[in-house]
């Protein structure tokens, strides 16, 4: 190590280096506040508009957040107490608080060697109780696309999407969000497009979901007058939209970046086979790294090592949700879930942002060389 890289730190979140230069959006949210549209406002529209164009469906629905994307994409379909909703044990846990939230029974299934949904086990787990399926774009990388939709299409089952960690994501050259009936996209401020807090867009080309949805996420009001159901208030704010609207006209170079980092740290970790294994790179996927993840032998170890040289490594998750005290209903068992359950004790995640530099990806490859080499 030479003096220099002992003292870099390469974080994992890059807001201080994203917002450094905000002027420019708080001038914008001046004169929104000066004109006082602040709910599904004039940003809202242009950011709904904008946003489908960038996935490539006919709508876009904004609302509070990635979570309330997914919940309220269930609850347009009528989705509710008695029904089933299949997805797999190692998403983050929003996938399954949205099922649960909308009263349906979550339904785990494993993932596959890559980490997404494994298709043959959830056409398996299918029952006359299923509603919907949710394969998960885990990471940036896509599911089996054309997979899911042969099976939910055999079973006429709708697929939603979650697609909250897939902005720009795409499976045989076809955008994730333009496969199933609905998808889901989280704002987050660490997803790969953020706002400043939270918020989360529905994509769709039904124009009757879009419908319900906009009904579902603003009270059921079809006008300041009449209301069609009871519903929620859920909706993406003007501000945030402001905020989306900018980072949109950043997508390309933000996933450009992000896909040639991990090209890096893929070139130079394969070099450390078996010691690391990368999940395996189909051609037929864009995987938009919004995590970077690996197999790592000794991963505790390593991950600690990596701490203690600045870098920002992190575990995507060390529980699948299946373990959790959370799922204890569900009478899950270790052992149910064993890809899951393997990725868990194994995977770790690098910062592969866009704004690393070149300094830090080199610091975080001769730090792992380093901790095998001894
Ligand atoms: C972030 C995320 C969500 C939820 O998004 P929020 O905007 O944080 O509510 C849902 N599913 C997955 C897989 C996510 O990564």
């Amino acid at each position: 190590m030479t003096p220099a890289t002992k003292t870099l730190k390469v974080p994992y979140s890059y807001l201080p280096r994203q917002f450094a230069d905000i002027d420019g959006v708080l001038a914008e949210i001046k004169a929104l506040v000066q004109s006082g549209d602040f709910t599904l406002g004039k940003p809202v529209t242009e950011f709904e508009e904008k946003f489908a164009a960038l996935i490539g469906t006919k709508y876009a629905v904004g609302v509070g957040s990635g979570t309330d994307a997914l919940f309220l994409s269930l609850k347009a379909l009528g989705i509710g107490a008695g029904d089933e909703v299949i997805t797999m044990a190692n998403t983050f846990v929003a996938t399954a608080g949205a099922i649960e939230t909308a009263g349906a029974r979550i339904v785990f299934v494993d993932c596959d060697e890559k980490g997404v949904i494994d298709c043959g086990k959830m056409e398996a787990a299918i029952t006359p109780r299923t509603k919907a399926l949710m394969p998960v774009v885990w990471g940036g990388q896509p599911p089996d696309m054309p997979r899911v939709m042969e099976i939910a299409s055999k079973h006429k089952l709708p697929v939603i999407e979650d697609s909250c960690q897939g902005i720009g994501a795409a499976f045989d050259g076809r955008n994730c969000g333009t496969w199933g009936l609905m998808a889901g996209f989280s704002l987050h401020p660490l997803k790969n497009i953020n706002v400043w807090g939270d918020g989360g867009v529905i994509v769709t080309s039904s124009a009757e979901m879009r419908d319900k949805l906009r009904l579902l996420r603003n009270h059921g009001m079809s006008s300041r007058d009449e209301y069609a159901f009871y519903a929620y208030n859920s909706r993406l704010d003007s501000l945030q939209a402001l905020v989306g609207l900018r980072e949109i006209q950043n997508f390309r170079w933000i996933t450009d970046i992000r896909i040639a980092n991990a090209k890096t740290l893929d070139a130079a970790l394969a070099k450390l086979a078996p010691k690391i294994r990368l999940p395996k790179r189909d051609p037929r996927e864009t995987h938009v790294y919004h995590l970077y993840q690996f197999h790592a032998q000794r991963r505790d170890e390593l991950l600690k090592f990596l701490q203690g040289r600045g870098i920002e490594a992190k575990v995507h998750y060390p529980i699948p949700l299946h373990l959790q005290p959370a799922s204890r209903p569900l009478g899950y068992k270790k052992g149910d879930f064993l890809m899951a359950e393997a990725d868990a004790a194994a995977t770790m995640t690098l910062p592969v942002h866009q704004h690393l530099t070149k300094e830090e990806i080199a610091h975080m490859i001769s730090s792992i060389e380093e901790f095998y080499a001894a």
